[in-house]
């Protein structure tokens, strides 16, 4: 079992103003900041991860804030359209209420695959939805003054791709990730692996003549697979390579250890390990709320804190 891919790991995605970024996640959405730190390829931007209280593989949600001057990407074809929360049965009503007061845009609650879910823009007109899982979720969310675990996040349900053809991620889905199709609705193809209990489902639109997406301002940049150490990262890194698709050597995240490659479909799919975690550089009662730089900005801490945008 150890040795497959453990559903997701992560989702990253792009936003513009990153204290307006940190508020929608943090207050309206109730997660828990758990990394400040910078785009390793860009130390004056930040990176920040949300979560819930220790950063658990499957609840990792990140942020590249390029300001307000970013441009909006576009929904189309070869991206992840939609970021699926699982939250409990029952809460919608909460959460319909609470963007009301918040002036967040919503669609009033439908039915897929026989689940109530709900849809909404974050503030960079990212698509997320909270999905009441019909499938035992017993993972413990992290809770706020206002949002109560009874009506929490736990973590991802389903990551959507949009695609012009269904079948070659489909191939990478279930023969090196061992994901099997579980159900369909219409154009909509729901993989699933049986390896975890959460955050373990692909969602796979096919839209024959979508353009192709542009990832900037409000669109996700990757998806990222889980492992659970180096070895059987790497062991993933040549199955993939067999295929003839390139891959990156192993990067070091500072919070895990990864891997990136496109997909035939055009999504960048990361792999990553669970190991060392987010504890690595601060302890666990105090996550996200020390600036954390890697090894090689250090020298330059105050002159990159200077330019980084105040959150306060
Ligand atoms: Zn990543």
């Amino acid at each position: 079992m150890e040795n497959r891919i453990l559903g997701i790991h992560h989702i990253t995605a792009i936003a513009g103003d990153a204290k307006r970024n940190f508020d929608f996640y943090t207050k309206v959405l109730g997660l828990r900041f758990i990394k400040k730190t910078v785009n390793f390829d860009d130390p004056h931007t930040y990176h920040f991860y949300f979560g819930d209280e220790v950063g658990s593989a499957g609840t990792i949600l990140t942020f590249f804030p390029w300001g307000d001057r970013v441009h909006r990407g576009r929904k189309g074809a070869g991206m992840a359209t939609e970021i699926g929360y699982s939250v409990p049965k029952g809460s919608l009503d909460f959460w319909v209420k609470r963007f009301e007061e918040h002036n967040v845009i919503y669609n009033k609650p439908s039915v897929k695959f026989g689940e109530r879910y709900l849809t909404f823009l974050d503030p960079d007109g990212l698509k997320l939805e909270l999905i009441e899982s019909e499938t035992p979720d017993n993972r413990t969310p992290w809770e706020t003054e206002e949002v109560k675990k009874e009506v929490a996040t736990k973590g991802f349900h389903n990551i959507t791709l949009t695609l012009n053809e269904v079948a070659p991620t489909a191939f990478i889905l279930t023969q090196v990730f061992e994901y099997k199709l579980v159900k369909q609705e219409g154009n909509r193809y729901r993989y699933a692996t049986d390896a975890v209990d959460n955050a373990a489902i692909v969602d796979l639109v096919e839209l024959k003549d979508e353009h192709k997406g542009l990832v900037a301002g409000g669109s996700v940049h990757h998806v990222a697979f889980r492992v659970k150490n180096d070895e059987i990262l790497m062991e993933f890194r040549a199955k993939v390579e067999a295929l003839g698709l390139s891959i990156t050597p192993q990067v070091d995240r500072n919070y895990f250890h990864s891997l990136y490659f496109r997909e035939p479909g055009g999504v960048l799919f990361e792999i990553a390990t669970e190991n060392p975690g987010f504890t690595v550089d601060e302890p666990l009662a105090e996550l996200g709320q020390h600036l954390q730089l890697p090894a090689q900005y250090e020298a330059r801490r105050e002159q990159i804190e200077k330019r980084l945008a105040s959150l306060n």
